[in-house]
């Protein structure tokens, strides 16, 4: 029997995929993870922004077979940063065109006279491939909002596919033919929110394999034995998706804390008596320090309705203690300095902390984790997921890697 842990999207597409025996545990009330949604006063809102963007298409159909079409939005995105006075189209290494003059000619400047080639991490790698303005303009001060570290900490492919690469042909030719390239142009949007995905998915799953509010707290590798806060199961396989090193902790495995980093999210989704200023972009880039928070989100430009309906993205350390009241009343100041609200009255909202949020991939962590997992492996234990595989992924990455899994463990 495969036991499944977590009921994120994940844990379901494994069961979705799988012919084994199994059985999925998870700790909350209720199934997918980070893909939940929250309906709330007439407001739909997600662990923040969470959007399903497919480059395969068999995967498309598999996750979407259980949905109805006509409630599905299909969305061209349009994003930009808030750079000073100015509203600049992402990303911002290929628009700087957009910038007044003289920061525009620092910034080619700079791409073209640079002295920077050699890197060996995230940050040196900003500096060779966009030269010391670009970099320091935007790149760094956003990375290092969101990421909460600092970013010569990290791998020069910490973000991989994520990050918009651009080279300097590509940066000259957007001055003159705008090209969307990146890998979420396009998005769909499900009416009930991302959690619609979850369901379908969920359609081909056992619902009685399904235990809700039931917690993993150790497991016993030799006699392969899990156990929970309420019973203790004998499995053949453990299909893991909670974080990697809180199971490295319940295998009893020795592993070295500082090497598992990531930074903690807080999100506050919030609806207000009316429409907002910002009617365009589905959600805008804060660089600067001036602000608490890299990112908004604008669930109202997505659904075409009346009432400002947003989530706010804040990064942290992840041992750093959250003042909610406080971050909330910076986070209603700067929404009204950029020019977001005015006499807007807040009618409804949910604040959540994501904790892990984003990973921070290093070499030397790199090197541990294969080690781990392949010494996992050997005792049939598997960590997959965008926390059990410990990267930077998108939802579409996480059902992929649970496919190819299932059919893996099938044909043993
Ligand atoms: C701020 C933010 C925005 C994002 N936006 C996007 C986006 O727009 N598009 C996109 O493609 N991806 C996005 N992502 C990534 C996306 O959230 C993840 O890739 C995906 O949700 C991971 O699913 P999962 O099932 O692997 O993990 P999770 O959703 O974390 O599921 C793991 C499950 O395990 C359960 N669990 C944990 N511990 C235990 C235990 N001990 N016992 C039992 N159960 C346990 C948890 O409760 C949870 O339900 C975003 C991520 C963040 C942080």
């Amino acid at each position: 029997m495969d036991l499944i842990i977590g009921a994120g999207i994940t844990g379901l597409s494994y069961a979705a995929y799988s012919n084994n025996d199994y059985m999925i545990i998870e700790k909350e009330h209720e199934i997918g993870g980070y893909c939940r949604t929250i309906h709330q006063d007439g407001f739909v809102w997600d662990y923040s922004g969470h959007f399903f963007h497919f480059q395969d298409e068999k995967i498309k159909q598999d996750v979407m077979s259980h949905m109805d079409p006509s409630q599905i939005l299909s969305v061209t995105k349009k994003t930009q940063i808030k750079y000073r006075d100015l509203m600049i189209d992402y990303p911002f290494q290929k628009n700087i065109h957009q910038l007044h003059k003289e920061e525009f000619i620092d910034c080619l400047y700079d791409l073209f006279q640079n002295p920077y080639h050699d890197y060996s991490s995230f940050k040196e790698m900003l500096y060779a491939k966009f030269g010391k303005s670009i970099a320091e303009k935007f790149l760094i001060p956003y990375n290092e909002k969101l990421y909460a570290c600092d970013l010569n900490s990290l791998d020069v492919d910490a973000m991989g596919r994520f990050f918009p690469f651009a080279n300097k042909d590509d940066i000259i030719l957007n001055f003159k033919f705008a090209k969307e390239q990146s890998y979420n142009a396009h998005f769909l949007y499900p009416r009930g929110g991302a959690i619609e995905y979850v369901k379908s998915v969920c359609g081909k799953v056992k619902k009685d394999r399904i235990f809700l509010n039931e917690e993993l707290l150790d497991i016993d590798v030799y006699n392969k034995i899990a156990y929970t806060n309420k019973r203790r199961i004998k499995y053949d396989n453990i299909i893991s998706t909670i974080p990697f090193p809180y199971l490295l902790k319940q295998t009893h495995i020795d592993y070295d804390k500082s090497l598992y980093t990531s930074n903690q999210v807080l999100v506050f989704n919030i609806g207000f008596n009316k429409k907002g200023l910002e009617r365009v972009n589905n959600w805008i880039y804060f660089p600067e320090k001036k602000y608490l928070f890299y990112r908004i989100g604008f669930y109202d430009n997505i659904f075409q309705s009346d009432k400002l309906s947003v989530y706010v993205e804040i990064g942290y350390r992840e041992n750093d203690i959250i003042d909610p009241d406080k971050a909330l009343q910076d986070t209603l100041i700067g929404m009204k300095k950029a020019g977001i609200i005015s006499d807007h009255e807040i009618e409804s909202m949910c604040t959540l902390v994501m904790n892990p949020a984003y990973v921070h991939v290093t070499k030397n962590m790199e090197i541990d984790k294969l080690a781990k997992m392949k010494l996992l492996n050997g005792l049939d234990i598997y960590s997959i997921g965008r926390y059990g595989s410990w990267i930077y992924c998108s939802i579409e990455d996480n059902i992929k890697e649970a496919k190819t899994l299932a059919h893996q463990l099938e044909s043993r």
